[in-house]
C-alpha cells in the first residue's frame, strides 16, 4: 500500500491506471506540470508516475525540478513516455528520473516496477 501520483494530462491513462492499482495504492491524479510539482510537494507520495509529454512544463523539467528539490528528491520518479525511441531512456534517467517505462503501458511490468520502489522503502522504515 502506497500513495501514488501520477502526473498525467490523458484522463483514460490515468483511469487505466487507477482502475489497476487502486485496489493497492492511493492514487492520487495531477493533470499538468505546475499542479503536479504542486502535488509532489504537498501529497506526500511514495512514488510519482510521471508522464513526459505534459502541458505548460514538460516531464523532463519536472523531474529535474523534483530531484533539485530537497524536499522531494528522495521520492522515486517512474517515466511514461510515448515515445520509445532509441536515447529517450538515457534522456529521461539523466533529467533525474529513477525508471523508465514506455507506452502502451504494460500493468503487469508496471505493478513490478512500482511493488520494488514501495517494498523498497518498507524495508527502509522496518530498519528505522
Ligand atoms: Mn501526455
Amino acid at each position: 500500500m502506497g500513495r501514488v501520483l501520477v502526473i498525467e494530462d490523458n484522463q483514460d491513462n490515468f483511469d487505466l491506471l487507477a482502475d489497476a492499482f487502486e485496489q493497492e495504492h492511493t492514487m492520487i491524479h495531477a493533470k499538468d506540470g505546475t499542479s503536479g510539482l504542486n502535488e509532489a510537494q504537498t501529497c506526500d507520495p511514495d512514488v510519482i508516475l510521471l508522464d513526459i509529454a505534459l502541458p505548460e512544463v514538460d516531464g523532463l523539467e519536472l523531474a529535474r525540478r523534483i530531484k533539485n528539490n530537497p524536499h522531494m528528491q528522495h521520492v522515486p520518479v517512474i517515466a511514461l513516455t510515448a515515445h520509445a525511441m532509441k536515447g529517450d531512456r538515457v534522456r529521461c534517467l539523466s533529467s533525474g528520473c529513477d525508471d523508465y517505462v514506455a507506452k502502451p503501458i504494460r500493468i503487469g511490468q508496471l505493478r513490478e516496477i512500482l511493488d520494488g520502489y514501495l517494498s523498497r522503502q518498507d524495508v527502509v522504515a522496518s530498519q528505522a
